[in-house]
């Protein structure tokens, strides 16, 4: 037997556009599985609004950067999967979870670069591998980019790199993947107030300025602006949409 609903995983559902993501999907239908990294109190008040929204939100432990442990972290999620949600298998993939090290292409070091490489190019690749097998067939991946591939903004050029690898993965996971029927696109979403750099993009009233100042409708992202994004993508609606970078930015450095 297996949960009537269809349930998705997302990386770093904690906090900032994760969390949106993880709400808009719960409003969906879906039953949740979401990763943290260290904010544990921070994952169970989700894992409430979730409930609130009447769907199953489980909150897992996972490193990212840590691909060492994707295996320990898989039989973690089979046993929730099956006691919580009935389940052997899950229908969407979304990889979020990340961070930046914000430092110009001189001073950038190896540690930070292959940090960063680390969370946000080698984990996706395999967690995404390692999880094929339990992804049914009509279900999805959505990879998480950002604006930052298509205008180059000094302090990032690491992070974007990155970023723009995982750009071409998704269109190589959507061509070899597409024989499961499982699409594989990626949103790109422009500056959003969240915690990642230490909360610049809110907090930083100059830099909020300015980067609204650049984007077309005149202010910076939300979370808020995310979440339903990534839903729709998770839903039959967009059942012939695949392979696509789609930038959420409020049109930013047109
Ligand atoms: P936040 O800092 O608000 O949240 C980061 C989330 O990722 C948290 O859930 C955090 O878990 C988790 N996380 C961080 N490091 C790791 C790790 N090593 N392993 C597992 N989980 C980890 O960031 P955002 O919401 O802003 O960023 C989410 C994604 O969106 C990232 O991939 C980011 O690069 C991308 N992005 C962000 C933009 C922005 O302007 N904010 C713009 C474009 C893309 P915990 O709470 O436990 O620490």
């Amino acid at each position: 037997m297996s949960s009537q609903n269809k349930i998705a995983i997302v990386t770093g559902g904690s906090r900032g556009i994760g969390k949106d993501i993880v709400l808009n999907l719960a409003k969906n239908g879906l039953d949740i599985v979401f990763t943290y990294n260290s904010q544990k109190e921070a994952a169970d008040e989700v894992v409430n609004q979730i409930e609130q929204l009447g769907q199953r939100g489980i909150a897992l432990k996972l490193d990212v950067s840590d691909a060492a442990s994707f295996d320990g972290f898989i039989k973690t999620l089979a046993a929730a999967l099956q006691s919580q949600l009935n389940a052997h298998r899950f229908d969407f993939l979304i990889n979020n979870a990340g961070f930046i090290h914000y430092a110009e292409f001189e001073t950038l070091t190896e540690e930070q670069f292959t940090e960063m490489e680390n969370v946000h190019l080698k984990g996706p690749f395999f967690l995404t591998q390692k999880l094929l097998p339990q992804i049914n067939r009509f279900g999805g991946i959505v990879n998480v980019s950002s604006g930052l591939t298509r205008f180059a903004t000094p302090g990032f050029a690491a992070y974007a790199a990155f970023k723009g690898a995982m750009e071409t993965l998704t269109k190589y996971q959507a061509q070899e993947l597409g024989k499961r029927n499982i699409r594989v696109n990626v949103i790109a979403p422009g500056a959003i107030e969240t915690d990642i750099m230490g909360g610049a993009v809110r907090d930083n009233v100059e830099m909020n300025k300015y980067l609204a100042s650049q984007t077309a409708l005149g202010r910076v992202g939300l979370p808020e602006d995310i979440g339903g994004v990534v839903a729709f993508l998770c839903s039959d609606a967009a059942g012939w949409v695949n392979a696509q970078r789609i930038e959420i930015s409020g049109g930013s450095n047109l």
